[in-house]
């Protein structure tokens, strides 16, 4: 139906985003020609071209390129950045993931890791998706023994609206493999994430 159709498409489709947003300018009382807001649809719609890029991507290829090394050590990259739109409100939630996992004889770049984060953020989304997502991706793609990972992130729609709650965070966390079976690991690996955090 419709939403398989722009799903097939190969990329974000800029002039029809621009011409909903100057729907919403008139909808909302703006004027959408005065010169404040007569490319505000276009510039929206560059916006949404790269936060929205996502949907047209599959993650996974990030981590074709892992490398072989026999090392069953935790590996732990803390603090990426984490940028989406929550699909309720498409507005804006705002934080970091942490990605902690054990591998078995293959190992992700780490700057992979951050590409994998990125490609599931840049889709409107829900927190605790985007948190499996990476989790399921890591684990799956690596074959590793267990994947973690946290996600902090302030929501706007939480923020500016409804609850009014700012500065609230919300923490998600998925567990794969050892993680998911051995509570004393994971315990471990979230006091080591945790450590470090500033939010
Ligand atoms: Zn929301």
């Amino acid at each position: 139906m419709q939403e398989e159709k722009r799903l097939t498409k190969q990329s974000v489709d800029e002039a029809r985003i621009a011409r909903a947003v100057r729907e919403i300018l008139v909808a909302i009382g703006e004027d959408p020609v005065r010169g404040g807001l007569i490319e505000t649809p276009r510039r929206v719609a560059e916006a949404y071209a790269r936060l929205f890029a996502g949907h047209f991507e599959d993650p996974a290829c990030y981590l074709e390129g892992s490398f072989a090394e026999e090392t069953r050590d935790l590996i732990l990259i803390r603090d990426l950045p984490v940028a989406s739109f929550c699909e309720h409100h498409m507005l804006p939630f705002t934080g970091k993931a942490h990605v902690g996992y054990v591998p078995n004889g293959t190992v992700a770049g780490f700057s992979e890791l951050a590409r994998v984060v990125e490609g599931y953020a840049r889709r409107l989304q829900l927190q605790e998706r985007l948190t499996a997502q990476v989790a399921d991706t890591v684990h799956g793609k690596l074959g590793s023994l267990g994947v973690i990972v946290v996600v902090e992130a302030e929501h706007t729609c939480m923020s500016m609206r409804g609850a009014e709650v700012p500065g609230s965070v919300a923490v998600t966390s998925a567990a794969r493999g050892v993680f998911e079976e051995d509570a004393a690991r994971r315990a471990e690996t979230l006091a080591l994430i945790f450590r470090g955090s500033t939010t």
